[in-house]
């Protein structure tokens, strides 16, 4: 069987949604936006390790999190992140736990389906890297610091990233190597490991793996929330 480890990012501030209290904690029908994510994992067949990144100030709220949610036959951490997303990764890379692959998944992405982990694991398996991505839906304009249009590139070559993002150990703890030796910060995982110029495949997801970062993101997450539990 493969053994996996799971990375949750809880650590953003969430400053576009203009509120005190960071996104993952925040709450939806009365429970944290980061509890739904974790449950959505824990069927995950083959998990063995949970990490999650928090700001100081909340790493106690996390632990809690992870002691009334998680079976204690996994082993489950909370450890504080770093400015950026991908200093909160590396420093749960440090943490990792001798196991097959590491999947990396957004704490405020909570409506993830299990059949999208599974397919993304798997070819993450075969092929050492994978994430889950749907196509653009909207036409895409590069711009210039002015904002005018320099390229419309062709939508049908476009995918929008989301998370999870799964590789093998031993790729992304080198793909993070390269990265803080040549002091490069990306926006996701797989870019760092494209930069080795090592393949990565996107697994057709969908629609409703969303980010929650905007208000109106919060307000849909609220009534998805709210049919589930009809
Ligand atoms: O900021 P963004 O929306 O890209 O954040 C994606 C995820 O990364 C969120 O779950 C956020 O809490 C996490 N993050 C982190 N450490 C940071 C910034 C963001 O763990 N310094």
């Amino acid at each position: 069987m493969t053994t996996k480890a799971l990375i949750i990012p809880a650590a953003g501030l969430g400053k576009r949604l203009k509120q005190q209290i960071p996104k993952p904690f925040l709450k939806l029908s009365g429970r944290p936006i980061l509890e739904y994510t974790l449950q959505r994992f824990l069927p995950l067949e083959g998990l063995v390790q949970i990490i999650v990144t928090t700001s100081e100030d909340f790493l106690d709220v996390a632990r809690q999190i992870l002691k009334n949610k998680v079976p204690e036959s996994l082993k489950a951490t909370a450890i504080a992140g770093g400015k950026e997303r991908q200093h909160s990764i590396r420093h749960a890379l440090n943490e990792l736990s001798d196991v097959d692959l590491v999947i990396i998944h957004d704490a405020v992405r909570p409506f993830i389906k299990l059949s999208h982990i599974e397919a993304c694991c798997k070819t993450a398996s075969e092929m050492g890297a994978a994430i889950v991505g749907v196509p653009a839906q909207n036409t895409i304009k590069e711009v210039d610091e002015d904002r005018f249009i320099r390229q419309t590139p062709n939508r049908k070559c476009l995918w929008q990233a989301q998370t999870p993002q799964v590789f093998k150990k031993q790729l992304i703890a080198e793909a993070y190597g390269k990265a803080v030796k040549e002091n490069y910060v990306g926006t996701d995982d797989a870019s760092l490991v494209e930069r080795l110029g090592r393949k990565v495949k996107v697994v057709e997801g969908s629609q409703f793996n969303f980010k929650i970062t905007y208000p109106a993101d919060l307000k849909l997450a609220q009534l998805l929330i709210e049919e589930e539990h009809e």
